[in-house]
């Protein structure tokens, strides 16, 4: 059986080109996520960052799963709010992206896995909205801006017994890392909290109706590589995915 695929959303940056004066406009993501699907059977195919609908809608009917990478703030304005002072890496054209994804996915009832950012855009895409600044808006906030070498798992998080997630990682408390200043405030009502941090920040969010929608605020993709808890994550959502495209091969045309 051929290995189902798994789309992975990715923004840009700007980097100063080798061969030419002009700076060199870059879509791609950290190459974990991709090698974290491939680990788990999966195959990855990147979406580069756009805001063509028809591109997107063609990319999310090719495969069996999403997985929604981190990368730089959600633009406040959608979700209503003016933009914190500590706002960065915005990108209008990559939340319109996502969002569409996350309909398109939905439509399809494929799985997805929201990561970082994901959990943020997931989030804002079905209606709800960010904490903006953690250590500004969150009173006795734990550090959740690490700056390590090594993976480190810096806090903890409690899980909801029954959850979705506590079923994937077969736990209800465990330690993540986490690089992130923002993270899920008013959660849209098609989700609920699978997870916290002792402070209280939301750690992550799945289907409050039983899809196949799991979100983390941490980076399973580089923790998983010292701690093989995180890869169980990768295998949840390929393991879904290649359960959705058996269902599409037995409804047939
Ligand atoms: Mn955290």
């Amino acid at each position: 059986m051929s290995k189902p695929i798994i789309g992975i959303t990715t923004g840009r940056r700007t980097e100063r080109s080798t061969h030419t004066s002009r700076p060199a406009r870059i879509a791609g993501i950290q190459l974990e996520y991709p090698q974290s699907v491939e680990r788990s059977g999966g195959a990855p195919i990147l979406l580069p960052r756009t805001d063509d609908m028809e591109v997107i809608a063609a990319v999310l009917g090719a495969v069996d799963g999403l997985l929604l990478s981190g990368g730089g703030d959600v633009v406040s304005l959608a979700y209503g709010a003016e933009p914190h002072p500590t706002s960065k890496y915005q990108d209008p054209v990559r939340d319109r992206m996502e969002f569409e994804a996350v309909r398109a996915a939905m439509a399809r009832r494929l799985p997805i896995l929201g990561i970082c950012r994901g959990i943020q855009s997931l989030n804002v895409a079905l209606g709800g909205s960010l904490v903006q600044d953690i250590p500004d808006e969150v009173p006795g906030a734990y550090q959740h801006y690490t700056q390590e070498q090594e993976t480190l798992l810096g806090h903890t998080i409690d899980i909801e017994p029954g959850s979705l997630l506590a079923k994937v990682l077969g736990t209800t408390s465990t330690a993540v890392n986490s690089y992130h200043h923002q993270a899920v405030k008013d959660v849209a009502a098609a989700l609920r909290v699978n997870c916290r941090s002792r402070d209280g920040v939301i750690e992550g969010v799945e289907s409050a109706a039983g899809l196949p929608i799991l979100a983390v605020q941490c980076h399973p993709e580089i923790s998983c590589q010292d701690y093989p808890l995180y890869q169980k994550l990768f295998d949840w959502i390929v393991a879904a995915a290649a359960e959705r495209s058996r269902q599409d091969a037995a409804d047939g045309p």
